[in-house]
């Protein structure tokens, strides 16, 4: 019970690491609010788990605003997961403007303001984790926006945690490797190509496998409570071994 008469926050809490990350923050004591863009999944999340869930999207921060005052209700925040991201890769000729223009808004402008409009809200003593992606050190053809930004996130939680070290304040960044989410169904590619690219990510992984969204919510948790007081700045890397050889 780390997380015992603590407010947590996961913002893309409804799918994927997002939500087994809530479950186990719950599992564990803590009142546990989420946002999401999906009306659907919240209303889902709110009946199934009791969490506090708000429709707001990370990239508009009139709805992180409204977010974070409607969190207030259950106390001060202590523990902040930035998760909410999205995956789009295409061939270097094919990328839009449009998926350029997407994945920066979400994954660094919205993982930005998803901190710094928490400020306000955040408890002395609390930690904030940043979700990255082992991809912030790897090269995938097809996939140099996508890294781009997770770069930038890893970068982020060492800026991060230099601006809130006066506040005692620690932010790390989880990188998890490849994991077996709804992210990648959300391509809208046919089941036999998925296929395929899951066939082909598998075989560089050392561990022979995909990882599981509980594995990364049990580093989110770590990183996230007394158990690492004395970490900040840094990555923790859940990747099966794709990172390192
Ligand atoms: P997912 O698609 O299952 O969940 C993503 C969540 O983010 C959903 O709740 C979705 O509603 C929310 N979201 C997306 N855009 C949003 C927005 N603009 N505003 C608010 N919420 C938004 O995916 P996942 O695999 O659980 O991914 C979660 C995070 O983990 C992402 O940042 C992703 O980049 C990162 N990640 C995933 C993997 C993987 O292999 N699954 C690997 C490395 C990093």
């Amino acid at each position: 019970m780390r997380y015992e008469n603590k407010v947590a926050v996961v913002t893309g809490g409804t799918s994927g690491i997002g939500l087994s990350t809530a479950q186990m923050l719950a599992s564990e004591g803590a009142r546990v609010a989420i946002c999401g863009r999906d009306e659907a999944a919240l209303a889902a999340a709110r009946k199934d788990f009791g969490f506090l869930s708000i429709r707001a999207d990370v990239s508009k921060l009139a709805d992180l605003e409204h977010f974070y005052q409607e969190v207030s209700a259950l106390g001060k925040i202590d523990f902040l997961f930035a998760n909410a991201g999205i995956y789009k890769a295409a061939p270097l000729a094919d990328t839009t403007e449009q998926m350029f223009d997407e994945l920066i808004a979400i994954n660094i402008k919205g993982l930005f303001f998803t901190v710094q409009k928490a400020l306000p809200y955040l408890n002395e003593g609390a930690a904030i984790v940043l979700n990255s992606s082992v991809l912030n050190q790897k090269a995938w053809p097809g996939n140099s926006i996508y890294a781009a930004t997770k770069a930038a996130v890893r970068s982020l939680a060492r800026g991060l945690a230099a601006d809130l070290t006066d506040r005692n304040i620690r932010v790390n960044a989880v990188s998890p490797g490849p994991t077996f989410t709804p992210i990648f169904g959300r391509l809208g590619l046919p089941e036999q190509e998925l296929k395929g690219i899951a066939e082909q990510i598998l075989s560089g992984i050392p561990m022979k496998r995909f990882g599981t969204s509980e594995e990364i919510a049990k580093a989110v948790l770590f990183l996230g409570c007394a158990d690492s007081s004395f970490v900040t700045g840094t990555e923790l890397v859940v990747d099966g071994g794709l990172g390192q050889f």
